[in-house]
């Protein structure tokens, strides 16, 4: 991979924006360079621009250097960035898979960079050779999500491996479910691909959606890209010292994440037993897709009693599928106990 090849002209040229907390890092006793108001600590003070605290933070728990970690006003943050940084708009395109997570594309449509989708196979399985069939010149970036959504299988991780060889660009893979799945995370495997970038996030097994913190992992060089393009104050305060006091319950973390894979189980295995309950596909993350006569009607019925799911029957291979996130065990009950009454 030619990372200067890869790179838009105009983010090559670009001189990012320099901001007073850029300029001096050490510590001071007075600080007169921001135009901050005096008054209202801790909040008056702008945040660090580059989260080292809590890039350090992440840094421990993931054993990968700091330097190869963006943070983002989650993971919607470093998708759009790819797309500003290395597809020029009406020229270059993107390739994924299909049906996947919605982001990718609305980004990509925000962009004006057009999106070449792969069917997955009925399995829902993929093949990379088809993904690199589908690429051309213009290709700079292919995204995968694995435990995919809204499938909810893992990929294969050696046809990603197929890609990751195969293909000069940037391969997204992204693992905001793999917390929930038997499979490691790739990001042992970084420093192997140097065109791996590698999306997490905090929204899911670690159960802070509402603070919005996503996280990208690839080489500095490409950290380096992404921090030249984002806001210079992308992260707040708040959602920082949140982040780091949060991080602290790894534990729970886990706790939570063994609790939701029990209660898969077991959801799956009475949602077998309905009637109208046709395929429950394998799930490796907090959800399940469900296929049901009638998918929209049962749609409805449980709105009636206040249980609201994501209707995927309009989606490619999802006709009559139910998306069901796995909640507490007290929400499941309420959700099978719906579902009975439509028997
Ligand atoms: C939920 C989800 C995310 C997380 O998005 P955030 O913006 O970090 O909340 C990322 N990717 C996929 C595939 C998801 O389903």
């Amino acid at each position: 991979m030619n990372i200067d090849k890869l790179i838009r002209n105009n983010i090559k040229a670009l001189k990012a924006y320099s901001s007073a907390r850029d300029e001096f890092t050490g510590q001071a006793e007075v600080y007169l360079d921001a135009n901050e108001n005096p008054f209202n600590a801790p909040y008056n003070r702008y945040p660090d621009p580059l989260q080292w605290d809590l890039k350090k933070k992440i840094a421990s728990l993931k054993d990968v250097a700091p330097e190869k970690i963006f943070l983002g006003n989650g993971s919607d943050e470093p998708i759009d960035i790819i797309f500003r940084a290395f597809c020029e708009p009406g020229v270059d395109n993107m390739v994924t898979i299909d049906p996947t997570y919605g982001m990718y594309q609305v980004a990509a449509d925000i962009n004006n960079v057009e999106v070449r989708k792969v069917k997955l196979n009925e399995d829902f399985g993929f093949s990379a050779q088809k993904l690199l069939d589908t690429s051309n010149l213009y290709t700079k970036v292919i995204f995968v999500c694995s435990p995919n959504n809204p499938t909810a299988n893992l990929l294969d991780k050696a046809e990603i491996v197929k890609l990751l060889m195969g293909f000069d660009g940037l391969v997204v893979v992204d693992e905001a479910y793999i917390d929930f799945s038997p499979e490691h995370s790739m990001l042992p495997e970084l420093d192997k691909y140097e065109n791996l970038v590698i999306l997490q996030t905090l929204s899911k097994a670690w159960g802070m959606a509402g603070i919005r913190l996503g996280m990208a992992f690839a080489q500095p060089e490409i950290i380096r890209i992404f921090n030249k393009i984002k806001y210079p104050y992308n992260i707040n305060m708040l959602t920082q010292q949140k982040a780091m006091e949060l991080l602290e319950n790894l534990q729970e973390k886990e706790e939570w994440v063994k609790t939701i894979v029990d209660e898969r189980a077991k959801m799956v295995k009475k949602l077998f037993s309905l009637p109208f309950v046709q395929v429950i596909y394998p799930s490796d993350a907090n959800f399940i897709l469900v296929k049901m006569h009638d998918a929209r009607c049962i749609y409805e019925h449980l709105t009636e009693y206040g249980i609201i799911v994501r209707d995927r029957s309009k989606i490619a291979l999802c006709d009559d599928c139910l998306r069901i996130t796995i909640g507490s065990p007290t929400e499941n009950k309420k959700l099978r106990k719906a579902l009975k009454e439509l028997i």
